[in-house]
């Protein structure tokens, strides 16, 4: 933990060698009042650590000293921390849809309300209802594929029938906005995966090809064969991000536009999802993009075995 050889150390001060002032006080405190000491050590060098440390005092005829035991709790620290930033997050983003729901029936209760500005109001609460409920859903699939990968069924599926099943179901959101739905995949390509998860992974891209598009562009799902993987991209050419974003948007709540995606419905949960379900069913996912050009999404997965 210390960076130290034990033949630097000996013969030299705790000081001296771990050079760790906390430390070097708790032992002597312990040495002082004979007592048990807890604490926590951070180290900087050779790495940054956190450890738990228990000082107990030894006193035999033959010795007197005392001996410290160092737990590296580094990983556990960072992912409490996580854990709470998560939480902050997740609060947030619901607090913001309750607010405006509050705030939008405080208003109804008002007297002398235009027929106009009552459909309005109730428009607004639906569509923070709706927001709700996206919440509320996409937390709960985080925390479905989080808790481990247990539950994949791993199969042989087609892929011209699911991206067709997935595109089907994104043509009536496609023609709102005004965006052009392309695919093409060859027959009989069958990759190893869990139905509701490749699913989940293609909606979820599709949703943002189309999402963060502009009318009368495109967006769209192909697909080729590099030796036992299949390479599937989903494509869009809309609006793009720039490259210094892209090692971000995987992160749960991270948007680039966080406008643009609480107007279109977006929870900034989607691509934590993906990324959780890719993993999950043992495939890689990468991104490229260029802002005004547009992004591609490029899942690999493995083939099925054709013997099966
Ligand atoms: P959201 O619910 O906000 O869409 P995601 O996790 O799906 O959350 O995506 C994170 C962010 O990445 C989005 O808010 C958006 O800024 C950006 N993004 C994702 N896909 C695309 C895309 N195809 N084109 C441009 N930006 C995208």
């Amino acid at each position: 933990f210390f960076g130290l050889k034990k033949e630097q150390a000996i013969g030299l001060s705790l000081i001296d060698t771990a050079q760790n002032p906390e430390l070097d006080a708790a032992f002597k405190k312990a040495m002082q009042t004979g007592e048990k000491i807890q604490l926590e050590v951070k180290t900087l060098f050779p790495q940054p650590r956190i450890l738990e440390t228990t000082i107990t005092v030894l006193n035999t005829p033959r010795a007197k000293g005392a001996v410290a035991i160092l737990h590296d709790v580094s990983e556990l620290r960072r992912l409490e921390t996580v854990r709470r930033e998560f939480v902050a997050n997740a609060s947030h983003e619901l607090q913001t849809p309750i607010t405006a729901i509050k705030a939008i029936s405080e208003t109804l209760q008002g007297e002398g309300i235009e027929e106009e500005d009552l459909r309005r109001f109730m428009r607004d609460i639906e569509q923070q209802a709706d927001r709700l409920g996206s919440l509320v859903s996409d937390l709960l699939s985080l925390a479905a594929v989080e808790s481990g990968p247990a539950q994949y069924d791993m199969t042989e599926i087609d892929l011209k029938e699911i991206v067709a099943s997935v595109i089907r179901q994104f043509e009536p959101q496609a023609h709102n906005y005004g965006v052009i739905l392309e695919s093409d995949i060859e027959e009989n390509l069958l990759v190893r995966a869990d139905w509701a998860a490749l699913h989940k992974i293609l909606s979820n891209l599709l949703d943002n090809a189309i999402k963060y598009n502009q009318p009368g562009h495109k967006a769209g799902i192909s697909a080729t064969i590099e030796g036992e993987t299949a390479t599937i991209r989903v494509w869009d050419t809309g609006i793009g991000m720039l490259s210094s974003e892209l090692p971000r948007i995987f992160e749960r709540f991270y948007r680039v536009d966080k406008m643009r995606s609480r107007e279109l419905g977006g929870t900034g949960l989607g691509l934590s999802i993906v990324r959780h379900l890719v993993e999950s069913i043992g495939g890689q996912i990468s991104v490229d993009s260029k802002p005004g050009k547009g992004s591609e999404f490029f899942l690999r997965l493995p083939l099925a075995d054709k013997e099966d």
